[in-house]
């Protein structure tokens, strides 16, 4: 449908609706620097400043771009992306400047081999991300089973756990493993039918149905799936007549053995506001758990993800982010993608000192807030004391450095005051901890080992 309007117009509303879709930090990443060049029959041009954005581009971006395109003018058909220097945002109308390499073009033709166009597509479904698939996916301790469990699935040619119901925190791979099965056995036997879609979605279809007394058809496109996923269910908890229409058309489903999969943030007995009987026929099949990260799955993730933008991050800094942005896998994409534009747009490498830069914000707010009670347990298990002893009133040496130390790492990894440090340590004076720092610092300064000890339990008590 065309929104008409000038190609400034159609531009701005293009842009519009990509950051609505790829999120703030991904379009500042890789869609803002996008210049419109013009429009050529039916090719539109746009133009970024690197060779490797051009590609970051074209290969996470390029079918939307067009499609959107493709929706305000519907004269588009293609899409060209070219290197060129930027001038000003508004200069596009006029030829790029001279550049010393001359532009090249990339077609993007209409009908990728990777994405089904969308009259393939069933339309019921959701489209899937092309990156979300089984071979990007890294495994490690905490999503092994949950990856397992899609696995056999993608798989399986007869039904064997149904439901499969995967749950975990945001952004922690719920929605890459079921567009991967999706991907998978579309792949294989493009006959079956697969359809993935968001709780949201599922509801807004049935309310639409409702609204245009059209429940019949709207149960049928339903109940003749072979593959069923909805994401998010936790979005349906307190809409009784969409979890009821759910729930008949799960039995359905389950009866006439096809496959169903479904995806939360908690596990079926935790969900609240949905109905007993749902939430108890949502935990017959497989429930797997995708746990928090580990720093050990963090590092993979980034190796994979650099490898895959083919950009050298030095390893000090692969450890530096694992180490920081324990959140969750988007948080950390996020932010490997923010420093790779960077290094692109200003042409310089990757350090340490440019990442901390670039993620300060984020970094910041991911600073793991540590309390005086973990310290004094992970001091006095490293040094093997009683925990009693962080605030007894004993003094041997023994006892009384360890005491330091964790009176040191309060001080370094803690918001707390001296006299709330020296409160918790057996209600110790002040000067006392002031005292105690100084001291470690000293020890710091002329024993290596005894540093080395220090750092490794600020460490510990980082992660
Ligand atoms: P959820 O649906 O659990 O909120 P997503 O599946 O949307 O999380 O994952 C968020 C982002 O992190 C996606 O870009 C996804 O590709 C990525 N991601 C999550 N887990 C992994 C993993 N184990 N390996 C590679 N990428 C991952
Ligand atoms: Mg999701």
């Amino acid at each position: 449908m065309s929104m008409g309007g000038s190609l400034d117009q159609q531009w701005a509303r293009v842009r519009g609706r990509l950051k609505d879709e790829v999120g703030e930090t991904a379009f500042r990443s890789w869609l803002m620097p996008l210049q419109l060049q013009d429009v050529r029959g039916s090719e539109v041009r746009m133009a970024v400043p690197t060779r490797f954005m051009r590609d970051w581009v074209l290969t996470h971006y390029a079918d939307r771009i067009r499609a959107l395109w493709t929706g305000e003018n519907p004269r588009v058909q293609t899409v060209d992306i070219i290197v060129a220097s930027m001038g000003p945002a508004n200069d596009h109308l006029e030829t790029p400047a001279a550049d010393p390499t001359p532009p090249e073009a990339v077609r993007v033709p209409q009908r990728s081999t990777a994405v089904p166009s969308p009259e393939d597509r069933e339309d019921l479904s959701a489209p899937l991300d092309p990156r979300f698939i089984f071979e990007n996916f890294v495994v490690g301790k905490p999503n092994e089973l949950a990856h397992a469990a899609a696995r056999r699935v993608a798989e399986a040619t007869t039904v064997t756990f149904n439901p499969l119901f995967l749950y975990g925190g945001v952004g922690l791979g719920k929605t890459h493993l079921m567009h991967a099965i999706a991907w998978h056995i579309r792949r294989r036997d493009p006959n079956r039918r697969v359809i993935y879609l968001s709780a949201e979605k599922f509801m807004y279809q049935f309310i639409r149905a409702l609204r245009f007394k059209d429940t019949m058809a709207f149960k049928e496109q339903f109940r003749s799936v072979d593959v069923l996923m909805i994401d998010d269910v936790q979005f349906i908890s307190g809409k009784d007549s969409t979890q009821e229409e759910f729930f008949h058309t799960f039995n359905a489903l389950v009866d006439n053995n096809r496959q169903v999969i479904v995806s939360a943030d908690k596990s079926p007995s935790d969900l609240e506001g949905m109905e007993e009987r749902l939430r108890s026929r949502l935990g017959w099949g497989l429930v797997a758990d995708i746990h928090p990260t580990t720093y050990e799955l963090r590092l993979g993730i980034i190796q994979a993800k650099a490898d895959q933008m083919g950009h050298l991050i030095p390893q000090k800094v692969q450890e530096f982010l694992a180490h920081k942005i324990a959140s969750n896998v988007r948080e950390l994409e996020g932010a490997l993608n923010r420093i790779v534009a960077h290094a692109e747009l200003v042409g310089r490498p990757i350090t340490l000192e440019s990442t901390q830069e670039v993620l300060h914000d984020l970094l910041r707010a991911n600073d793991r807030r540590v309390s005086i009670d973990e310290i004094q347990k992970r001091v006095a298990e490293h040094y093997n004391v009683r925990l009693a002893d962080m605030s007894s009133a004993r003094r041997a040496r023994a006892v009384a450095r360890p005491r330091q130390v964790a009176m040191y790492l309060a001080k370094q990894l803690t918001q707390r005051s001296l006299p709330e440090i020296g409160r918790k340590f057996g209600g110790r004076d002040h000067t006392t901890v002031m005292h105690a720092v100084r001291k470690v610092e000293e020890l710091c300064g002329l024993d290596r080992a005894f540093a080395e000890d220090v750092e490794l339990l600020r460490r510990m008590l980082e992660t």
